[in-house]
């Protein structure tokens, strides 16, 4: 395909919100994070002209596609980040493995927490508190730090430790909160409100996005202007999906990229919001806790959004269990790949799409590895 040589555009207007329900506008703030109108989650208002220039790819990681998410190179906050690598596995054939445990906190969180700290540090925001189960709160704690930003964490009290020993490490402040995930998102919601401090929410604000749709332009490099046939990733609250997804609907609408390949979302059978929509309800209910604890979301946000999405790719949802999980991040870990349980649940995932047929043969798919299993070190026994 020729390189476009056109005008810089940005595909979002990084100054403007629209909510996704209503037709609520306003120019961005920090504090705006979901709509005032009916609290629907708002996104950077689309500009028409979308356009995206290769010639002005350049350099590694995240800044590589600056330009083309409406960042000057400049405002964009980095720890290094690279471009993750693809991985074959021994099994199943056909299968790469796209390994975000390579970025500089160890899980894919980093592209969304560099594109959301830069956008709050230009717009002189000097604290923040955010919710996570673990590897987003420390993602956003490093890039706070960097950009010498304040920064509280609200995690759930039965996390791996050693995430929120990071968040710490880094010197943010952390809040630990028994019972489900749910807690965390309200205290932090609270805390931001009472101490006039930013919620800069990974699950609802649209800058964290932002920086997942990197992912999918690094695979449309890496398959030589084009994409695998299926994507399969962990969903939880689901800025993975939705954000490689959004990458991949600018690369089709700038003309780069001809088709959307399938997205097959996978969630633990603890955990099935969007499964249970495509007639995987798994076997274990949505009370119990599971191993896979960053994808521990029973009510996401956007749902609605994920839904559409991986319907309008032709893809599906379907869950696996913690068996499955773990025999997976065991089995990967005897190949040297060393990942978090939640991580594995991609692979296991696309195994069960293999198994039921939903996959041809020929098919080339990709399961992304979200995090790595360093802050999750396991008894192997
Ligand atoms: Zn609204």
């Amino acid at each position: 395909m020729p390189d476009r040589r056109i005008e810089l555009t940005a595909p979002v207007d990084l100054d403007q919100l629209a909510c996704s329900a209503c037709s609520w506008r306003a120019a961005a703030k920090p504090e705006l994070w979901g709509c005032p109108e009916c609290s629907a989650p708002v996104e950077f208002a689309l500009r028409a002209d979308i356009q995206l220039d290769q010639t002005a790819l350049s350099g590694e990681g995240l800044a590589r596609y600056a330009a083309w998410l409406g960042f000057g190179a400049e405002h964009l906050l980095t720890l290094g980040e690279v471009r993750t690598p693809l991985l074959r596995p021994s099994s199943p054939p056909g299968t790469l493995l796209k390994s975000e445990t390579v970025m500089p906190t160890g899980s894919f969180k980093d592209r969304g927490a560099a594109t959301l700290v830069s956008w709050l540090a230009e717009r002189g925001t000097a604290r923040i508190v955010v919710d996570s189960s673990g590897n987003a709160g420390a993602a956003l704690a490093a890039y706070a730090a960097r950009a010498g930003i304040a920064c509280e964490v609200h995690i759930p009290s039965d996390a791996s430790p050693v995430k929120s020993r990071q968040a710490c490490a880094y010197g943010a402040s952390v809040v630990l909160h028994p019972g489900p995930r749910a807690a965390s998102t309200t205290g932090a919601q609270r805390a931001a409100q009472e101490a006039s401090a930013v919620y800069a929410s990974q699950l609802w604000h649209p800058a964290f996005l932002l920086g997942i749709e990197t992912l999918a332009f690094e695979l449309w490099e890496q398959y030589d202007r084009s994409t695998p046939d299926t994507i399969v990733v962990p969903v939880g609250a689901g800025s993975l999906l939705l954000g490689i997804e959004r990458g991949l609907r600018a690369l089709i609408a700038a003309g780069l990229l001809i088709e959307m390949p399938r997205l097959i979302g996978v969630q633990s059978s603890s955990c099935t919001a969007i499964a249970a929509h495509f007639g995987d309800a798994g076997v274990n209910g949505t009370a119990r806790r599971s191993i896979a604890e960053g994808i521990q979301v029973a009510d996401p946000p956007r749902l609605r959004q994920i839904i559409d999405a991986i319907a309008g790719s032709g893809g599906t949802a379907l869950c696996v269990d913690d068996t499955a999980i773990r025999a997976d991040q065991h089995a990967l870990a005897r190949e040297g790949v060393l990942v978090e349980p939640t991580a594995a649940v991609a692979l296991a995932g696309l195994k069960l799409a293999r198994e039921r047929d939903l996959l041809d043969p020929e098919e080339r798919a990709v399961a992304v590895l979200t995090g790595t299993g360093l802050k999750t070190i396991y008894d192997p026994q």
